[in-house]
């Protein structure tokens, strides 16, 4: 590694200056604009004292300008702290708190919400970002995005002030360029505080380096055989404020010079729009975006031919996604893994034929992996025994933002992360994810896997998804419980749910509980929230 990833940007725009960096609802804007821009509001950020270290907070959904505040902060050796636009206003409260940007470049929808936190947690400087400007009017009306939760609250109170003088992205950007002696900068600077998803408790603000970053596109590079640099189509489909969005689509498609085409949020009339001036070639995303588009070009609404590359990480793969898939685009859909922690991808599957849908994959380059006794890091487990997984490689991140704790629980003195997940190694050395260690359910002394007890309900014919975790019990004990979405049309018959279980699941895996929801809770980027799911269920 030897490039910041400015410097890594200013490669690309060297090379495929003319070709387009970034479309947005049928506008693009060339790789040079793209750095004219950067620079442009790299100086407006400095003349309102953005330096090197401070935390410049964004709050913007997938847009032209998300990128080039992203660059810009970067570009001043500033940090970038990604939140989740949709966030509500207590959650992005907190956040703040957490870190304690002095500025922020938000979406116009969640500007009253961030000028409105007390004067202690409120930014110095807060730009609002029009994500509509310049946008034809049509296209303005058919964007339709989520709503925040944040906006509601807000417009129940009533006295606005309205006489609040608003730093627009106009003003900003509307000066000079960035002189070229200010000091970018370096290898060992802390780029990005990426938030974890709070899947396991409330999101941890990890530290990740232009070296951490950088050598992850590197080694996707390394990963994904044919790439044509300069000549491929990325779809920004998954949010960039989240680890997986953000490396594939803001560092590793900019420093191969594709084009990234940029989705405010995911819909498939919005991709099969997109699809029709720029086919995709490379599709990052999760396996509920890839069932949606599969349908959509089954049903011939969609054409997804180009796709020449389809990841998907984030949470498991399931095989049948795979197939639906594969029938639909006629091109292979694989599955890697990874974590904030690890910037993120730590391993994938091969590109080929080799793949092995159902695993993870292996490593990535220069990266390392061992199975331990969860209890004790120090000691390896046999091959082929299910153990936590650890990780190490030029991609581990430093640490969390102010907690040393959290930090020294998983960043072990050599260099190996702890990432929390059970996993298998088979001979050959493909990596398959059990569980996570911390929804291990342990109930009468024995460990229950929630995946396993997942996978059963979800093979009933009546069952769509299903999500299990553990409630208390007793005298600090757990049980397990099972929330359940049915299929449409189906009778709720919980007793021969149950009998279906027991005859197919030793009896302390059966579900003591199962409730029937409409559907599960889930994070932006789709992950089932068990935490919410363990709360409806005992209603605490
Ligand atoms: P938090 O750490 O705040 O509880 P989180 O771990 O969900 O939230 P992320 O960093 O976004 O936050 O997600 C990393 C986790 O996602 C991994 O530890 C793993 O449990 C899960 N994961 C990632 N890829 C896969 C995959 N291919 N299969 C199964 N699980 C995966
Ligand atoms: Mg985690």
């Amino acid at each position: 590694v030897t490039q910041t990833l400015p410097g890594m940007l200013m490669q690309s725009v060297k090379t495929h200056r003319r070709k387009t960096a970034l479309e947005f609802f049928g506008a693009s804007v060339t790789y040079r604009d793209l750095w004219h821009e950067i620079e442009l509001a790299a100086e407006g950020l400095r003349r309102r004292g953005v330096g090197k270290g401070d935390r410049v907070a964004i709050v913007l959904p997938n847009c032209p300008q998300h990128v080039v505040a992203y660059y810009a902060v970067l570009r001043l050796g500033a940090i970038v702290v990604e939140h989740n636009p949709i966030y509500t206003a207590r959650e992005l409260r907190h956040q703040f708190e957490d870190h304690g940007a002095q500025h922020a470049i938000v979406w116009d929808k969640v500007h009253d919400t961030v000028s409105d936190f007390p004067a202690d947690v409120r930014p110095r400087v807060i730009v609002s970002v029009d994500i509509t400007a310049g946008m034809p009017l049509a296209k303005r009306l058919a964007l339709r995005l989520p709503v925040p939760k944040a906006r509601e609250a807000r417009a129940k109170l009533t006295a606005r002030p309205s006489a609040r003088r608003v730093l627009t992205w106009k003003t900003l950007t509307g000066g000079r360029r960035l002189r070229r002696s200010v000091p970018g900068p370096g290898l060992d600077d802390v780029a990005l505080l990426q938030y974890t998803s709070g899947t396991t408790g409330t999101p941890k603000g990890a530290m990740l380096t232009h070296r951490n970053l950088r050598a992850n596109a590197m080694q996707g590079e390394a990963w994904v055989p044919g790439l044509r640099k300069g000549a491929e189509t990325f779809y920004a489909v998954l949010p960039l404020f989240h680890a997986y969005g953000m490396t594939l689509c803001l560092t590793f498609a900019m420093s191969i010079g594709a084009k990234l085409v940029l989705f405010p949020a995911f819909d498939v009339g919005l991709v099969a729009d997109a699809a029709r001036k720029s086919p995709p070639t490379f599709l990052p995303a999760v396996p509920p975006i890839y069932d949606q588009l599969s349908r959509a070009a089954t049903q011939g609404r969609l054409d997804l031919s180009s796709v020449r590359f389809a990841i998907s990480g984030a949470m498991s793969l399931p095989v049948s996604t795979v197939k639906r898939w594969e029938d639909a685009s006629g091109g292979l859909l694989v599955e890697g893994y990874g974590m904030t922690e690890t910037s993120p991808v730590a391993l994938g599957n091969p590109m080929g034929p080799t793949r092995r849908p159902g695993t993870v994959g292996v490593p990535f380059p220069s990266t390392g992996i061992r199975i331990v006794d969860p209890e004790d890091s120090a000691r390896d487990l046999p091959a082929g025994e299910p153990g936590e997984l650890l990780v190490r490689g030029p991609q581990v991140f430093g640490g969390y933002w102010q907690r040393p704790e959290e930090t020294q629980e998983v960043l072990l003195a050599d260099g190996w992360l702890r990432t929390g997940d059970i996993a298998t190694v088979s001979p050959d050395g493909f990596v398959t994810i059990v569980d996570r260690l911390k929804e291990l359910i342990i109930t009468g002394g024995f460990n229950v896997s929630p995946t396993e007890v997942e996978q059963t309900l979800e093979s009933h014919p009546d069952v769509s998804a299903a999500a299990v975790v553990a409630v208390p019990r007793g005298e600090g004990g757990e049980a397990v419980a099972a929330a359940v979405v049915l299929r449409e049309g189906a009778e709720v018959d919980l007793d021969g749910l149950r009998d279906f279980c027991r005859a197919h699941l030793a009896d302390y895996k059966v579900p003591r509980r199962i409730v029937v929801m409409d559907d599960l809770p889930r994070s932006l980027i789709g992950k089932v929230l068990r935490r919410e799911v363990r709360q409806r269920i005992t209603g605490k």
